[in-house]
């Protein structure tokens, strides 16, 4: 069923980039087998998902939707595939976002843009709008994404689903294609926070492969869902409800605050003036560690290499030139410039120090409260073609999702209701660090 219903819906939001079929199928067979023999797998085992295209998976295509990585499989599974897989979750395909990672519409896609399945005339977000569209479709039941400054978060808002940043370092990055690896976490993206929690309960835990992964225990996360906000301290930030935030999305995300104020949470704002400095030091840090990241994809290691070069140096230039889209080079361009002699104490540098005042800040606004609530975006998702030719305004799109990827902490994007074009609008729960239980305790008593 799930097999034809992604049949149905490819041709209109193009979430995937492979849908594996046969495969899927005979995976999902194996595992009813199993189940049938009386093997306990997980609470997953069967259910079909997908996984975001910068995520490895053995002998699968895995291509970042960018022309440079080719037809590219890797040789391995990343660590949660491998754990998916061990508790029997069966992968429907890889799923469609920006090339790289990079943007928030999934429009910068070499295998095109993703639509929004609630009006195909608009971007789904991104960067991981394949996931976000596909579970909203219905076309699996949760999808992993990577979010380096909202790229799950943001489109699970757009598509009206439900998607989780967890702490960095709960899960392992070891097969994530890096963008920039101190701000990269992967996450699911499924309808509900009690979904979420299943899946985080699989994937999250120290891997020796990933050295900034923590020792947190897996599990319990699904079991320990109470639905009881009673008692609980939630502030809400004023600077992330001024200026620029459209009103229907204000109005909307002040109602959710009520309705957790009404179940028995206290609910204050608060000033958290660090806000205005979050979009500059997180374009800047993003900007120059993708910048020696993407150093690798040379045309000769990976995947697509250009024809018709000179020597070596040819060979490096033609095959990104002609191997990369407009926003990668526009990034790596920013990030060699940021880290360049002469100018870094000036940018990266002055970036790493507001990074730390920025950790500062919401430190202290966990010593008053147990979580954060604010939009997850200004505005509803706009329509395609809208964000191209005005990147510093997609840039500054990002606010209120970037902060938590700068301070390391967990973020939940949940659905709080539509604009007047009927539209989803999102509302993002931050916690402290490591405070995955708390964030998902209270978007479970919000659902
Ligand atoms: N939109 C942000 C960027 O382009 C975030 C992307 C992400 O989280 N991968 O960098």
């Amino acid at each position: 069923a799930a097999l034809d219903r992604v049949r149905q819906e490819q041709g209109r939001n193009n979430a995937f980039i492979t849908v594996l079929g046969d495969a899927a199928l005979s995976e999902a067979l194996e595992t009813e087998k199993q189940l049938r023999a009386g093997a306990r797998l997980s609470p997953l085992a069967g259910v079909p998902m997908g996984l975001k295209d910068n995520i490895c998976t053995k002998g699968i295509k895995t291509s970042c939707a960018s022309k440079i990585l080719g037809d590219f499989a890797p040789p391995y599974d990343a660590t949660l595939v491998q754990r998916l897989r061990a508790a029997g979750g069966v992968l429907l395909g890889k799923l469609n976002m920006d090339e790289f990672a990079m943007g928030s519409t999934s429009e910068t896609s070499f295998y095109g843009p993703v639509r929004n399945p609630w009006d195909l005339t608009r971007v789904p977000g991104g960067s991981s709008g394949g996931a976000a569209a596909a579970v909203a479709a219905g076309e699996c039941w949760y999808a992993v994404g990577s979010d380096t400054g909202g790229s799950i978060r943001q489109p699970a808002a757009y598509c009206g689903v439900t998607g989780m940043k967890p702490t960095y370092g709960t899960v392992s990055r070891y097969g994530l294609v890096a963008y920039a690896s101190s701000l990269d976490q992967m996450g699911p993206i499924a309808r509900t926070a009690a979904d979420c929690a299943a899946v985080l309960d699989l994937i999250m835990g120290r891997d020796r492969r990933d050295g900034t992964s923590l020792e947190v225990e897996s599990g319990g996360l699904l079991a320990g869902l109470t639905g009881d906000v009673r008692g609980m301290k939630i502030g809400l930030p004023a600077d992330c409800f001024g200026e620029g935030l459209e009103p229907e999305v204000r109005a909307c995300v002040l109602a959710a605050a009520d309705v957790l104020r009404a179940r028995g949470a206290q609910v204050e704002e608060f000033a958290l003036p660090i806000m205005r400095y979050v979009v500059p030091a997180y374009y800047m840090i993003a900007a120059a560690e993708a910048s020696s990241n993407l150093s690798r994809f040379d045309g000769v290691k990976y995947g697509w290499r250009a024809e018709g070069y000179e020597d070596l140096t040819d060979l490096y230039s033609k095959t990104r030139t002609e191997g990369f889209g407009a926003e990668v080079k526009r990034r790596i361009l920013l990030g060699t410039f940021v880290l360049s002699a002469g100018y870094y104490d000036a940018y990266y540098k002055k970036a790493l120090q507001v990074k730390a005042v920025i950790k500062r800040a919401y430190d202290e606004a966990f010593e008053k409260y147990d979580l954060l609530l604010t939009p997850v975006a200004p505005s509803t998702a706009p329509r395609l073609g809208e964000s191209l030719d005005d990147p510093l305004k997609m840039y500054l799109s990002d606010i209120y999702t970037v902060p938590l990827n700068l301070a390391g902490l967990p973020g939940l994007s949940m659905p709080c209701g539509f604009d007047g074009g009927g539209m989803p609008i999102g509302a993002q729960l931050i916690g402290p660090a490591l405070g995955e239980a708390k964030v998902l305790g209270a978007a479970h008593a919000f659902q």
